[in-house]
């Protein structure tokens, strides 16, 4: 049985040759830029939560005395994405860094963390 082929962007039915994925060109462009568009709106949307990220800890940092731990739940408060980092420095199981570009932090105990500022 043939299946009836269809534009990937319009879904309007094609026809002629087998291996034709859209309709024309205005739709395969089309169809192409708004994947691309995605991908950038995707990455813009990263950017934002990671530099987000590290206005919070930059902020709790500035404001901690002491280089006190904190409270977790204070940078969740404020909107903090813990699943948005930008890299992380482990040397042992107690030095387990997760940075957001230049500030970082590492849990004490289950509900503290102790904010760090890198230093290039
Ligand atoms: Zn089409």
């Amino acid at each position: 049985m043939e299946t009836a082929k269809i534009c990937k962007y319009c879904a309007k039915k094609l026809t002629g040759r087998t291996d034709k994925k859209f309709c024309n060109s205005y739709c395969r462009s089309t169809y192409h830029n708004d994947l691309l568009g995605n991908k950038t709106n995707y990455m813009r949307q990263i950017n934002y939560l990671l530099q987000k990220n590290r206005r919070i800890l930059a902020t709790v940092f500035a404001t901690t005395e002491n280089r006190k731990a904190v409270p977790v739940n204070l940078l969740y408060l404020k909107g903090f994405s813990a699943m948005h980092y930008t890299h992380q420095l482990k040397t042992s199981k107690a030095h387990h860094y997760i940075y957001c570009y230049d500030y970082g932090y590492k849990m004490v105990g289950k509900s503290h963390v102790l904010i760090v500022q890198e230093r290039n």
